[in-house]
């Protein structure tokens, strides 16, 4: 054996809608495998903001975004779909017999008879502020993101930044930390002025302290930070902190997809939306990485795309087979792929 992964369908990012179009090709038989860079399911939702409640998915007046991700995996578990985490889908070839052969950064090598685009932003990492010798904290006491609050409880926590979730995570951990500091340059927001008035509502009852400057230094040993030197108005100031949360935005970046051949606009795939393929039959686009005419980046879109693509992958994966359009309500036979009957 050569080890080449053979399946129906490869997915390329495992976010909310890499995820749901499983759900959608599982229906129709077709089995898929999904790469991801990041080490979990979930995207932007896993990454970004997992704790934040998402207020405008169908049927869920409000649910966390992490909250949302597991039940999209538990709602795909008939399927059994495989998943190959820590890996960049690097190279994709189209082989003569119409499928495709796509390789990772980890040496992986797949051959799909349909290749699904659902990267989102492409690859996204977080901007690092320019803080001399900041890189020698990072993972112990310096995160760019917040995967579980309870880590910062207790921490005197210094929170660099003005935008959402800079404002966002000081209230959020405000209760948790032992005390938090933020710190932006300037004393106006770019961040919703609801947090912004409760923040500073927060620093009138001293609950936490803000500071008008930047980061210039930081102090600690073995990846432990005692303080940060922070710049402002009136001089130098040392605030001790033993994390530090620096918000300064993030850079997607489209990545190898880039290469692949297929027509982009601005970084992003052109669809139809019939069927939500690109300019390369067999390669759908869906998510927040295609762009049509009306395109929304919501959650709730990339849903509908998955559905839609899922039937032009059945019609491509097995020309002449006739579809029937069925509901899981009724469908004895759908509710015995799903396991329920
Ligand atoms: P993503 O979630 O971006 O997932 C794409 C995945 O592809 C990532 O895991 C990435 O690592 C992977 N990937 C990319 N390139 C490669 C590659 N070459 N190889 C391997 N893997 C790759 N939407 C809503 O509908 N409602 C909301 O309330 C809402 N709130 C939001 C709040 C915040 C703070 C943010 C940042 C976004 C919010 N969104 C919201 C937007 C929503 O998160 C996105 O629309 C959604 O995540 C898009 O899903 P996706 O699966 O297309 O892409």
């Amino acid at each position: 054996m050569d080890g080449t992964i053979k399946t129906d369908v490869l997915i390329v990012g495992a976010g909310p809608v890499g995820l749901f179009s499983v759900f959608e090709l599982g229906l129709l038989d077709l089995e898929c495998h999904l790469v991801d860079i990041l080490d979990r399911p979930g995207g932007q939702c896993a990454e970004l903001y997992p704790e934040k409640p998402i207020y405008d998915i169908p049927g869920w007046p409000s649910i966390s975004a992490q909250g949302l991700v597991d039940k999209l995996l538990e709602q795909i578990e008939p399927f059994k779909p495989a998943f190959s985490f820590n890996r960049m889908v690097a190279t994709l070839e189209r082989l003569e017999d119409g499928t495709f052969r796509v390789t990772t950064d980890e040496n992986d090598v797949f051959e799909a008879k349909v290749v699904v685009i659902a990267a989102g932003g492409g690859s996204f990492q977080p901007k690092r502020p320019p803080i001399p010798g900041i890189e020698a904290f990072e993972g112990n006491s310096v995160f760019y993101s917040v995967r579980r609050m309870e880590d910062f409880r207790g921490h005197d926590l210094l929170i660099v930044g003005g935008g959402d979730s800079a404002l966002d995570w000081t209230l959020n951990l405000q209760p948790v930390a032992k005390s938090v500091t933020l710190v932006h340059r300037r004393p106006e927001f770019r961040a919703a002025p609801d947090s912004v008035n409760k923040m500073y509502a927060l620093q009138e009852m001293k609950k936490l302290r803000f500071e008008v400057g930047q980061v210039s230094g930081l102090t600690g040993a073995d990846g432990q930070l005692a303080s940060a030197l922070v710049k402002g108005p009136d001089g130098e100031i040392e605030v001790p902190c033993t994390r530090l949360l620096p918000f300064f935005g993030l850079t997607m970046k489209l990545g190898p997809i880039a290469e692949w051949g297929l027509n982009l606009h601005e970084n992003l795939i052109p669809v139809d939306t019939e069927k939500f393929e690109t300019s390369v039959p067999g390669i759908f686009a869906i998510g927040d990485i295609n762009t049509y005419p009306g395109k929304l980046k919501l959650i709730l879109s990339g849903f509908h795309e998955a559905a839609l693509m899922a039937q032009a992958a059945k019609r491509r994966v097995s020309p002449g087979e006739r579809i029937v359009f069925q509901y899981t309500t009724s469908s004895t036979s759908l509710q015995k792929k799903l396991g329920v009957r």
